[in-house]
C-alpha cells in the first residue's frame, strides 16, 4: 500500500490549488450573490486542461488518473464549488460516458471539443417526477426512420444553459419497464430544445441549473450510444463514476470550511484567551479531522478502484454519502465555530454550509446511497 501522490498527482493538486486561491477567491462572494456563471474561469480552466482532466490525449484530454481528477476536484471546491460541479458533471459524467460506451464518430465529433472545453456538456437524467427513481422516465424517444422523437421535460440540468452537448436518457419501450431505455447525444441548439428559467438556489448559485424540454425534437439514429435498451445501465455507471466527483466536492468543501475554523480558532479570544484554547473548540476541530480524513480514505479507494479497472459502486456510493454527510456536519460546525460571525457572507463558512446541502441530494441523495451499499451488502 502506497499513501503517496504520484509526481504528476502532486502536480495537477497543487495547480488546481493555484487556481483557487489566487483566481476563484477573488470573486467568489459575489458570484454566490449574483447568482452568475463562471465564464472566465471555466475559460481559464479549460485552458489549464481540466474540463477533461481524464480523457485520453488522443481526444485532447490530460490522459490523467481518476485520483489526480478527485484532487482537483476537491482543491477547487474548497473555494468555489459551483466551479467544481460544473468541472465534475462535465469530466465524470459526459465526458466519461462517451468516451466508455461511444462510437468512434462520437468521440470525435462531441468528447474532442468537451475535453478541450471548447463545448460544455451535460447529463440529462432527472425529470419532475422522476428522480430517485430513475426508472420512471416520461421522456419519450420513438423510432422514426432514421431519427428518434424525442417529447418530454428534464429537471434540475447543472450546465443546462451553457452546455451545448447533451447527454438525453429517454424511454424508447415503456412496456420494457427501465429496460427500454436509451440515451441520445444532442446538441442544444436541435429544433424543439427549450430551456427553462435558471433556478434560484440556495447554494452552488454560481452553476446555471436549468430544466429543459424537448417538443418532437429529432434526433440522428446514430446519436444513440450502445445498443437499444442501453440507456439505464449507462446512467447507472456513468452516475457511479460521477458520484467520486460529488464526494471529492463534499471532500473538498468540508476542508474548506475547516481551514477557516482552524485560522479562526486561533485568532478569536473569549475569556482572556484564543477560543482553540477551550476544549470544546478543539475537540470540534478533531472531529472535523478525523472526518475529513475519513472521506478522503474513502474517495481515494474508490477512485483507486476505478483506475484498476475493478468494480467500484459500492466504493463510490460509500464515498459520496460519508463524505457529502460529513460535510454537512463539518459545515455546520464551522459556522458555530465563528459564533456570529460565521452567519454572515464575508467569512465563507455560511455559503460552504449552503454548499454542502447539495452533495446529499444530487447524483443520488444520501438515502440512495444507502440503498445501494445495504443491497451490495445484503445481495448473497
Ligand atoms: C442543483 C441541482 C443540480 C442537479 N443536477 C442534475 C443534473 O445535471 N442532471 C440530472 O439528471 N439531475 C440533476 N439533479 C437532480 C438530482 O439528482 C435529484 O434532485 C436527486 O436525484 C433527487 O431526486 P428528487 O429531487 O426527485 O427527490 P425525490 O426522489 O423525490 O426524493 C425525495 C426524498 O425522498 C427520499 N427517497 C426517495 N426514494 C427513497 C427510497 N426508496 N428510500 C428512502 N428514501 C427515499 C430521497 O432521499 C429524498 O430525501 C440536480 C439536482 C439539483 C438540486
Amino acid at each position: 500500500m502506497d499513501f503517496n501522490y504520484t509526481e504528476e498527482q502532486e502536480m495537477i493538486r497543487q495547480a488546481a490549488r493555484d487556481y483557487a486561491q489566487r483566481e476563484l477567491i477573488k470573486d467568489v462572494l459575489e458570484r454566490d450573490e449574483t447568482a452568475a456563471y463562471p465564464t472566465k474561469h471555466i475559460k481559464n480552466l479549460s485552458e489549464l486542461g481540466f474540463m477533461g482532466i481524464m480523457v485520453d490525449p488522443k481526444y485532447d484530454g490530460g490522459g490523467m488518473d481518476t485520483i489526480s481528477y478527485t484532487l482537483a476536484i476537491e482543491e477547487i471546491s474548497k473555494i468555489d464549488s459551483s466551479v467544481g460541479v460544473i468541472i465534475s458533471v462535465n469530466n465524470s459524467l459526459v465526458c466519461w460516458g462517451v468516451e466508455e460506451y461511444g462510437t468512434e464518430e462520437h468521440k470525435e465529433k462531441y468528447l474532442r471539443p468537451m475535453a478541450r472545453g471548447d463545448k460544455i456538456g451535460a447529463f440529462l437524467l432527472s425529470e419532475p417526477e422522476a428522480g430517485s427513481d430513475a426508472t420512471s422516465q416520461r421522456t419519450t424517444a420513438i423510432p422514426d426512420g432514421d431519427f428518434y422523437i424525442l417529447n418530454g421535460t428534464k429537471n434540475w440540468i447543472t450546465s443546462g444553459g451553457t452546455a451545448s452537448i447533451f447527454l438525453v436518457i429517454a424511454q424508447t419501450h415503456p412496456e420494457l419497464g427501465h429496460k427500454g431505455i436509451n440515451v441520445f447525444i444532442l446538441e442544444n441548439d436541435a429544433p424543439g430544445v427549450s430551456i427553462g428559467k435558471h433556478e434560484d438556489k440556495m447554494g452552488m448559485r454560481s452553476s446555471d441549473t436549468h430544466s429543459v424540454m424537448f417538443t418532437d425534437v429529432k434526433v440522428p439514429k446514430e446519436n444513440r450510444i450502445g445498443e437499444d435498451g442501453f440507456g439505464f445501465k449507462f446512467a447507472m455507471e456513468t452516475l457511479n463514476g460521477g458520484r467520486i466527483g460529488i464526494a471529492a466536492q463534499a471532500l473538498g468543501i468540508a476542508g474548506g470550511a475547516f481551514d477557516r475554523s482552524v485560522q479562526y480558532s486561533r485568532e478569536r479570544k473569549t475569556f482572556g484567551t484564543e477560543i482553540a484554547n477551550h476544549q470544546a473548540i478543539a475537540f470540534k476541530l478533531s472531529d472535523m479531522a478525523v472526518r475529513i480524513e475519513n472521506s478522503r480514505l474513502l474517495v481515494h479507494k474508490a477512485a483507486w478502484l476505478k483506475d484498476q479497472g475493478r468494480n467500484f459502486s459500492t466504493a463510490s456510493a460509500m464515498a459520496k454519502q460519508y463524505a457529502a454527510d460529513a460535510a454537512m456536519w463539518i459545515t455546520t460546525e464551522a459556522v458555530q465555530i465563528h459564533g456570529g460571525y460565521g452567519y454572515v457572507k464575508e467569512y465563507h463558512v455560511e455559503r460552504l454550509m449552503r454548499e454542502a446541502k447539495l452533495t446529499q441530494i444530487y447524483e443520488g441523495t444520501s438515502e440512495i446511497q444507502k440503498i445501494i451499499i445495504s443491497r451490495s451488502i445484503l445481495k448473497d
